[in-house]
């Protein structure tokens, strides 16, 4: 389906406009409280009963995402529906796309969600990405060339934060490595020599307009996303301009709708690598918003999850602009030491402390439990909050 503009609020009919979301999880949490805030109505569908999103939405509809009765309730019910994660299944989203306009489309994320697919877009884009083999059978594995070791290998469907990954230095590693992976379709990338990691969001529109938050510093810890540094400075202007370009092509080339998340590597200057490749590399890409665009919540005058809803809506797309520094600290279910709540009135003591909890009920190690931004007037005044933040909760320096 093509463009169609959803107004918020209640037509003449007297029905509400509705927008709905496939998953439950804290991203799609924070597109329901954008859309609220709007004044749609929502509706998830996740068949956990008790999801961060689910929680929050006016209608939950609890449902596998397959389920037929499932996604004919989401089309009956809503003028436009979204995801908020790439996991979701290809042929649910081509149904429900069938009927409603869906950002974004089903071929984009079906694309994002295989590896092998996704490189061979950058590929298709003119990006940079780290040097790869594809491994689908024991022949592709004996084929693979020294220079890719040492690599990670990584599935081509289903990783997230650092699952379904294997370092390997050498082929008898690479070869018990693709066993630990069950010798499911994999791609062999080679380890690039990392300086830094950084990621750009962009939203496109149904008429081709792209807009993008400012460039995020990413540190991530043992596969995950740890600290997000998003203000002036954070990386020479030329690299992230660079980051920028290299993300709109890559929505642009997909016709993509909806928010994109990029994450880039950037690798350390004079290494043999930064000289055959250039020193900005494209890691992947979300199709949707992201984990390290959060701060936008609270440092920019539109927020990643603001966006999705003015692209979903057919809405005009206007630049954010950041109107202050941001630094955000993700918490991770590894805060809760023996069940025990952080101590949140001590953080939010600090001056330009925001707070988002998903809602989730049980915290286990490296589970996304909710992140904290720090705000202020000036970025040393941000780094100083920041830090006293990691150290009231425990959080390693950065
Ligand atoms: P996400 O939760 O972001 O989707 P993921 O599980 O898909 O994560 P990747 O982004 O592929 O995983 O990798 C996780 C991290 O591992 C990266 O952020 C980076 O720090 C490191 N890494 C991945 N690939 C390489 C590489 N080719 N060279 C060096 N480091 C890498
Ligand atoms: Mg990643």
């Amino acid at each position: 389906m093509s463009r169609q503009t959803v107004l918020p609020g209640s037509a003449a009919s007297g029905q509400q406009a509705t927008l709905g979301v496939m998953g439950g999880g804290q991203l799609g949490r924070m597109f329901v409280q954008a859309a609220q805030a709007m004044g749609y109505f929502t509706v998830v569908l996740d068949p956990d009963v008790i999801s961060p999103a689910g929680l929050v939405s006016h209608y939950h509809i609890q449902t596998d995402y397959l389920d037929e009765q499932g996604l004919a309730q989401l089309m009956q019910r809503c003028a436009a529906i979204t995801t908020e994660f790439e996991n979701v299944p290809a042929p649910a989203l081509m149904t429900l796309g069938s009927a409603r306009p869906v950002a974004p489309s089903a071929e984009a994320v079906g694309i994002a969600q295989d590896r092998v697919k996704e490189k061979a877009h950058f590929v298709r884009c003119g990006v940079p990405c780290a040097p790869y083999a594809v491994i689908e059978s024991a022949a592709q594995l004996a084929a693979v060339t020294e220079d890719l070791l040492p690599g990670i290998l990584k599935t081509a469907r289903m990783g997230y934060d650092g699952k379904g990954q294997v370092r390997v230095s050498n082929r008898a590693e690479l070869a018990s490595g693709w066993d630990e992976l069950k010798n499911v379709t994999c791609v062999l990338e080679k380890m690039l020599p990392l300086k830094a990691e950084c990621s750009v969001i962009v939203a496109r529109g149904w008429d081709g307009t792209c807009v993008n938050l400012p460039v995020q510093l990413n540190l991530h810890r043992e596969g995950i996303l740890a600290v997000t540094e998003a203000f002036e400075g954070n990386l020479p202007p030329a690299l992230a301009e660079q980051a920028v370009v290299a993300t709109k092509s890559i929505a642009e080339e997909l016709q993509y709708v909806g928010v994109l998340c990029v994450e880039f590597f950037i690798l350390h200057e004079g290494t043999a690598e930064a000289q055959a490749l250039g020193k900005l590399i494209v890691n992947e890409m979300a199709p949707r918003p992201h984990n390290s665009g959060h701060y936008s919540l609270d440092a920019c005058d539109l927020s990643q999850f603001d966006l999705q809803v003015r692209t979903l809506a057919g809405l005009p797309l206007v630049q954010p602009r950041q109107h202050s520094p941001a630094i955000m600290l993700n918490l991770l279910g590894d805060l809760w030491v023996d069940n025990k709540t952080p101590p949140w009135d001590q953080v939010l003591a600090l001056p330009g402390a925001h707070l988002q909890l998903y809602g989730k009920l049980k915290a286990s190690k490296g589970r996304k439990m909710g992140h904290l931004t720090l705000t202020g007037a000036t970025v040393a005044e941000v780094r100083a909050t920041a830090l006293a933040a990691a150290a009231i909760l425990g959080i390693e320096a950065f």
